[in-house]
């Protein structure tokens, strides 16, 4: 029986793409060493470097000359840090969208930075981030810039591109969650920052894309830390995580040959479609986002039974339909279906979902 793993991350790479890597491990391209022996000083890096960071900017319609891309370690998580390090620098204070968990998370760790002040100037909070709060244009205070969180992976919900407006501040936006899996206008944003475990890569590579005028070194910072050593040093100050990037060149290549994000993104919304008109239908289980607001990457429902729920994701993995049990924020189930997850995969969880009914 097929299995389809609808982890949040680390979560599932094409198939083709894993494909490939068994085929390259031993030899990668016919240098005698594999890629996991290769130099971040060679050559052979550097090409496969320069190629990644071209593909990724294609895929997101950005110039070369207006937008640099960084290949860091840390996660996400470490962006929370070292964004606020680089980039608020002007005003100290800079203002946060708080559209659930990791939006927070964002905010807490931005409100370490000595003297950086973090107001949140929205939030869904009290409607239990079923929703996402809309941006603000206007600010009562100067900011050095607006964070976002596109895609909210424990809530399950998401900004469309046109529930993001264009502000005067820049605007950064953690993306990790649907980094390439739908369309953005990304001329929007200052800074866009992913870890790549979910859409991308595994785990171990973060990617930062930035407008190159906010490329300022800082002398205050260490080397690891300041964007403008990072970019000037091609993302190699220190050794940087070449099979992931390895990956993530493989998987950019995989989205290219599909069509783009625009294309996977149709897919992605067939997907997302097909799971919500089931879980609609369902007699146990249900979604609990406002369809506004629905995530395409990540749908989280409930049925409001601990029992029934953990009996759901028993059966599940019996059927080959794996991590399906939830964020213990929200309970229930999660089914994560990024980029390379098949439509074939989601309609097996909707069958399965209509045998459980049909059961329980
Ligand atoms: N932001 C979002 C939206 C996430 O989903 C996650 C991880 N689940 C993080 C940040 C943290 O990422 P990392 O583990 O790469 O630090």
């Amino acid at each position: 029986m097929t299995c389809y793993n609808f982890a949040a991350g680390p979560a599932m790479l094409p198939v083709e793409v894993i494909a490939q890597i068994k085929q390259d491990l031993p030899d990668y391209a016919h240098s005698g060493m594999s890629v996991m022996e290769i130099s971040h000083r060679s050559a052979l890096y550097k090409e496969l470097y320069a190629e990644t960071k071209a593909n990724l900017l294609e895929l997101m319609k950005l110039d070369q000359a207006e937008y640099d891309v960084l290949f860091l370690t840390g996660g996400a998580t470490q962006q929370f840090t070292t964004i606020p390090l680089n980039l608020a620098r002007k005003y100290h204070r800079i203002a946060v969208v708080d559209s659930g968990h990791w939006a927070q998370r964002a905010a807490e760790d931005a409100a370490k930075v000595p003297g950086l002040t973090v107001d949140i100037i929205a939030s869904s909070k009290d409607n239990d981030y079923t929703a996402v709060p809309e941006i603000p244009t206007e600010f009562d205070q100067d900011y050095d810039y607006l964070h976002i969180t596109t895609n909210n992976t424990i809530m399950g919900t998401a900004y469309r591109d046109d529930q993001i407006p264009k502000t005067d501040i820049p605007m950064v936006a953690d993306m990790s969650s649907n980094f390439l899996g739908q369309e953005y206008d990304y001329s929007k944003f200052a800074v866009i920052y992913a870890g790549a475990q979910k859409n991308l890569a595994p785990a171990g590579l973060t990617v930062l894309v930035i407008r190159k005028d906010l490329l300022v070194k800082h002398d205050d910072l260490p080397g690891l830390f300041d964007f403008a050593t990072e970019a000037k040093k091609e993302s190699a100050l220190n050794t940087p995580p070449v099979f992931q990037v390895y990956v993530a060149g493989l998987a950019l290549k995989w989205l290219k040959e599909k069509g783009g994000v625009a294309s996977i993104e149709a897919i992605n919304q067939e997907k997302a479609k097909l799971l919500y008109d089931c879980l609609a239908d369902s007699k146990n289980f249900e979604s609990k986002v406002d369809p506004d607001s629905r995530s395409i990457m990540n749908v989280p429902f409930v049925s409001g039974d601990p029992d029934l729920d953990a009996e759901f994701v028993k059966e599940a993995t019996a059927h080959q339909l794996l991590n399906l049990k939830g964020h213990r924020l929200v309970g229930g189930m999660r089914a994560s279906i990024y980029n390379a997850m098949p439509l074939e995969g989601v309609q097996a969880l909707c069958d399965f979902i209509k045998d459980f009914d049909a059961k329980h």
